[in-house]
């Protein structure tokens, strides 16, 4: 990482990221990295805050007159009552990961799924009329789920197991399938034959699960015979930023993209409601190795 050239000042404005366990975070090194290129007098620190903190937060952040900040786990649907408007997606997906505060009014999005969005269309140029198969139905999934639907996805089917997360997800299918034009429909992650017959017809793979990540790096929920070679195959899993799912993807022959990108460009989307500027996003892609 770079040195911060831009002092702090008595005008510094803070920007931050309520979460618990959150250290390992990587957005303070991007963010403070675009805030130094762009010469903005701005900080971005994270506070350590669960459920139980975070009400007194909020109003000490709105009375602090704070810009923004974003949420993580366990906050990203707890923050909903607090805020006065929920964007569209937000709406759809129950989650918030941005705040902004325009003079204390305090409006929630999520650009979990905006971060997806952008990631796969460096790639494949438009999501519109494609059909995805989607790996998951937690935080990040329901996020790609609402916002790939708003965005005129053409078909979206969501395997998961049946565990936690299932009747949550059954609502949420049926939500989207009637507030958007997308065909959403869930299915067993359990059934093999059902997840290869359904990759075999779609044009993107994504895993929306925490299956691969460290210190599970040699687990994956698909074999490479499942895979064709005209299959986009994104993870959401940015640690390894090299998972088992894109090795056996690239071993196909498949367009391959990482959870990375998706997490700088879920940030850029923030960046700029904060600011009104454009995230340098390759200075940051280089800054973040
Ligand atoms: P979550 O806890 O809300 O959801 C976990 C999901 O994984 C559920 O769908 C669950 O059913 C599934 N799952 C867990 N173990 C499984 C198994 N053995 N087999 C099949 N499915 C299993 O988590 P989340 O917040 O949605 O995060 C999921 C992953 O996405 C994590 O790896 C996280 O780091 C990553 N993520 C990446 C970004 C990014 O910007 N790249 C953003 C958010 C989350």
């Amino acid at each position: 990482m770079a040195e911060r050239r831009i002092p702090i000042t008595g005008h510094t404005e803070l920007i931050t990221l309520l979460a618990t366990p959150i250290r390992h975070s990587m957005s303070p090194a991007m963010h403070n990295a675009a805030f130094d290129k762009l010469g903005m007098d701005k900080v971005y620190v994270l506070f350590e805050v669960g459920q139980e903190g975070l009400e007194d937060a909020v109003k000490g952040l709105k009375a602090m007159g704070v810009r923004g900040y974003n949420l993580s786990m366990p906050n990203k649907t707890a923050i909903i009552p607090y805020l006065d408007h929920l964007s569209p997606v937000s709406q759809l997906c129950d989650a918030v990961n941005t705040v902004i505060n325009d003079n204390g009014v305090l409006t929630g999005t999520s650009t979990d799924g905006e971060g997806w969005v952008r990631a796969v269309e460096d790639k494949i140029g438009s999501i519109k009329d494609k059909k995805i198969v989607l790996l998951g139905a937690g935080g990040a999934a329901i996020a790609i789920l609402a916002q790939a639907a708003i965005d005129g996805a053409k078909e979206i089917a969501v395997f998961n197991k049946k565990d936690a997360f299932w009747d949550r997800a059954k609502e949420k299918v049926e939500l989207i399938n009637e507030k958007t034009d997308c065909h959403v429909t869930l299915h067993d992650i359990d059934d093999k034959k059902d997840l290869r017959e359904t990759i075999r017809h779609s044009d993107i793979l994504t895993n929306a699960t925490s299956v691969g990540m460290k210190p599970h790096e040699d687990s994956c929920l698909v074999e490479e015979d499942d895979l064709h070679e005209h299959l986009l195959v994104m993870d959401c899993v940015y640690n390894p930023k090299e998972t088992l799912l894109l090795k056996r993807a690239k071993n196909k022959g498949c367009q391959v993209q990482s959870g990375v990108y998706m997490m700088i460009y879920q940030g850029a989307a923030s960046f700029k409601l904060w600011t009104g500027e454009d995230m340098p996003v390759e200075y940051v892609k280089e800054q973040l190795g």
